[in-house]
């Protein structure tokens, strides 16, 4: 189906709506998803209901969070879900994620998201990781390919180290772009994060090794000495056991997490 209407709705491009139309792989998200009423169940950008109407079906209560205001007013009107939804309209890059949990409640979130926003979206969402249970997302599979690579690959970078500081990564499934209308230009796949309970690697303050790794991944091509040496000198790298000649994606996370702690605690 390439439509750009679906169920009588036009596709915003700025809005990042490709609508999932394949009944095999909404079945196989949902049942990764697992929905359960025992945590309090999210769906970033519901849109036409795909993933919603499956989720809702056997839970009593789904918290939906869309930026469209059409789709919202359709959401209140829809007969069937109407009921189990608390939407809230709004941008799930500015949300409070933390105003939905319930006293021993974590949070299972999930969407097939907007994949001009996915990357912003993801560092907010980790920002939350201790209310979160689990989260299953639609992204661009390079995207997921980020998430889930290994130190030395290209695919290695920013991403993947905030990603694996925070969360235990398995990737889901892959799926093309017919299972989508309108379909997108790239491939996608559905990821699982799920944050840890005790980090494996502890940071005394995430925000400071957010910044050190996107200035560790300024430059890519160039050494990790050359990208950090405003903030680690080579009396710092050899006390942390650190080849600074190394390029940043040749970096554990763990690594990291080392600098990121040696400067926290100057
Ligand atoms: N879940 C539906 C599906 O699978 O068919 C729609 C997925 S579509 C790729 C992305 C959805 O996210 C759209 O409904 C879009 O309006 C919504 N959206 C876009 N930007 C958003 C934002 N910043 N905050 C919340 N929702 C957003």
């Amino acid at each position: 189906m390439s439509s750009k209407v679906h169920l009588g709705h036009t596709a915003r491009k700025r809005f990042g709506q490709n609508f999932l139309t394949d009944i095999n792989i909404i079945d196989s998200i949902v049942g990764a998803i697992s929905p359960d009423n025992d945590h309090v169940m999210v769906e970033i950008g519901p849109g036409l209901g795909a993933l919603t109407e499956p989720v809702a079906e056997g839970i009593e209560k789904l918290t939906v969070v869309e930026l469209d205001r059409d789709l919202v007013e359709r959401l209140h009107n829809h007969t069937v879900l109407k009921d189990k939804l608390e939407i809230h309209q709004g941008d799930a890059l500015q949300f409070d994620f933390n105003q939905l949990i319930k006293p021993g409640k974590k949070l299972k979130v999930f969407g097939n998201l907007p994949y001009n926003i996915s990357t912003p979206l993801m560092f907010h969402l980790f920002t939350f990781a201790e209310s979160i249970e689990t989260m299953h997302f639609m992204l661009q599979k390079e995207v997921v390919l980020r998430l889930s690579a290994s130190p030395g690959t290209k695919a290695y970078g920013r991403l993947t180290v905030m990603a694996q500081y925070y969360c235990q990564v398995v990737p889901v499934i892959e799926v093309p772009p017919e299972s989508f209308a309108p379909p997108p230009k790239v491939d996608s796949a559905v990821v699982r994060l799920i944050p840890y309970e005790i980090k494996p690697w502890p940071c005394d303050d995430t925000e400071v090794l957010r910044k050190l790794c996107a200035q560790a991944f300024s430059m890519r091509r160039k050494t990790l000495r050359n990208n950090l040496k405003s903030l680690i000198n080579d009396d710092d790298f050899k006390q942390l056991g650190i080849d600074a000649t190394l390029r940043p994606e040749q970096i554990s996370v763990e690594q990291y997490v080392n600098m990121a702690n040696l400067l926290c605690r100057r």
